[in-house]
């Protein structure tokens, strides 16, 4: 295919030049790609530049068998997608993320994460939970915003959305689990005091709150359960959608 051959090409030449001149892309911001050169040619759908979606290709496998994807009768490799998008960190910087999510969400996820880019809503990393041995509690420990992992709720015999790739916990350190006394991830504990002139915690500005802007994003893009509105568990990282 013509078109995205020319893409490759142009890619790989934006690629030299950001090696070359770093922190002159995306209007003077330096991007930096936390993956290795995307194997470009894969990509299934493209939203925007920097914004796009590919099959589970079989490298991707590989790191995902029995880590966040175990054998299972519910969902298979085919029902996944991997989606890059750009994002802002808490440093004001530019960088390349990644999420896997279910395939029938690929392009709504897309959306939703090109528009939390443009009003520049900071998220600090976004990396597969792979890359914490599908360890929920270091991936939010870490602040790693993510959608996919194979695993039940806890203590429930009920898949979790996020077993479907249909939840996404965004920033979850500052957005924890919190039930009466108890914060997951426990050095999110600032940040279970949701009122940001009590709060504590140095990002408490990006701390998400019902009906804020972030919040309706999500809403737009089908995520319709938010765990904040849950009534005695708070989940404030937890979006989700049917
Ligand atoms: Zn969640």
């Amino acid at each position: 295919m013509k078109r995205s051959r020319q893409r490759i090409k142009a890619g790989m030449i934006l690629l030299c030049f950001l090696a070359f001149y770093p922190g002159t892309a995306a209007g003077g911001e330096a991007v930096s790609v936390t993956s290795p050169a995307i194997s470009a040619q894969n990509i299934e759908y493209q939203y925007q530049e920097g914004f796009y979606s590919q099959k589970i290709s079989k490298k991707l496998k590989k790191r995902m068998r029995g880590v966040s994807y175990q054998k299972n009768p519910n969902i298979q490799f085919s029902d996944l997608r991997y989606l890059r998008v750009l994002h802002y960190n808490f440093k004001g910087k530019v960088k390349s993320g990644e999420m896997v999510v279910n395939k029938s969400i690929a392009k709504k996820t897309l959306k939703l994460f090109y528009e939390l880019y443009q009003i520049q809503y900071p998220i600090q990393r976004m990396e597969l939970i792979d890359n914490y041995g599908a360890d929920d509690v270091k991936s939010m420990e870490k602040n790693n915003t993510s959608c996919f992992c194979y695993r039940e709720v806890d203590g429930k015999e009920k898949l979790s959305r996020h077993a479907l790739g249909k939840a996404i916990d965004i920033n979850p350190r500052i957005n924890p689990y919190v039930y009466f006394g108890y914060v997951s991830p426990s050095n999110g504990r600032s940040y279970a005091q949701r009122d940001s002139r009590k709060c504590k915690g140095k990002y408490k500005d990006y701390m998400i709150h019902k009906n804020d802007r972030v919040y309706k994003i999500f809403m737009k893009y089908g995520f319709r359960t938010w765990g904040g509105n849950w009534n005695y568990e708070k989940d404030y990282q937890h979006f989700q959608c049917e």
